[in-house]
């Protein structure tokens, strides 16, 4: 191990141009439930019926019994940043990575300090109104407070939509974050199995020309042959601590 520590330290040192990818393990360690793990709500209900509704034409169609759905499965009480984030904000912050994409919609890289983060998932802490020329934004508090199932605009009366990617619709920020990773020199890959595209295409693009790829994730991912690292810990946030202790 610590010789994979020391080769990761070199590789931070040397890159003037870091991205951080991260995905639902990473938030695991914060208290925050894999949907798509084990005890996950894909698993609990079927893939099918969770994506039958949480789903832009479902949402349109049965506003109510999409926020029926959804504040059972996906709101939570709000969780604290991990280990994990902290030391993530702290490194942007000391110059020693540029960016960080990630595949959650928790916001915790947020309100862990991080500035550039690229949620290609949305951030589940924002409602926007679906009213197209009126453009309010709520947060989750405001919607928790909401005395109707179905959280409306204080502004117009229209509903409000989630700002997190449904099934049917694009991801988020898609050419920033293809970008990002493809101009970056190294890539550290954190809490992510590399199976959801696009992002594991655009990882898969970026190793086919440079050599410097980091995966550190709980289990195999798809990327485990051409990393130059790869770290199997489920405690990331002490791994990055000595890490970051050390830059
Ligand atoms: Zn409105």
């Amino acid at each position: 191990m610590d010789e994979k520590v020391d080769k990761i330290i070199g590789l931070l040192k040397h890159s003037r141009n870091t991205v951080v990818v991260t995905g639902a393990g990473i938030s695991t360690e914060a208290g925050i439930p894999d949907f798509r793990g084990e005890n996950g709500i894909y698993k609990k209900l079927g893939e099918n019926r969770v994506m039958s509704i949480i789903n832009s034409d479902f949402f349109h169609r049965s506003p109510d019994k999409f926020y029926e759905f959804y504040r059972e499965n996906f709101m939570f009480e709000p969780v604290q940043p991990s280990l994990a984030h902290l030391v993530l904000a702290d490194m942007e912050k000391r110059g020693a990575i540029k960016a960080i994409v990630t595949q959650n919609i928790d916001n915790l890289h947020q309100k862990a300090g991080s500035k550039r983060v690229i949620a290609i998932h949305g951030n589940s802490d924002r409602y926007l109104c679906t009213r197209k020329s009126c453009s309010s934004v709520y947060d989750g508090l405001y919607v928790d407070n909401c005395p109707q199932i179905v959280p409306t605009c204080s502004v117009c009366g229209s509903i409000l939509k989630p700002d997190v990617v449904l099934f049917g619709e694009q991801i988020h920020n898609y050419l920033d974050a293809q970008e990002s990773i493809l101009r970056s020199r190294l890539i550290v890959v954190i809490g992510s199995s590399l199976s959801v595209y696009p992002l594991a295409g655009f990882i898969k693009e970026f190793s086919t020309f440079t050599q410097d790829l980091i995966i550190i994730n709980k289990g195999y991912t798809l990327m485990d042959h051409a990393a130059t690292v790869k770290v199997d810990t489920s405690n990331t946030g002490a791994l990055l601590e000595q890490i970051c202790q050390r830059l």
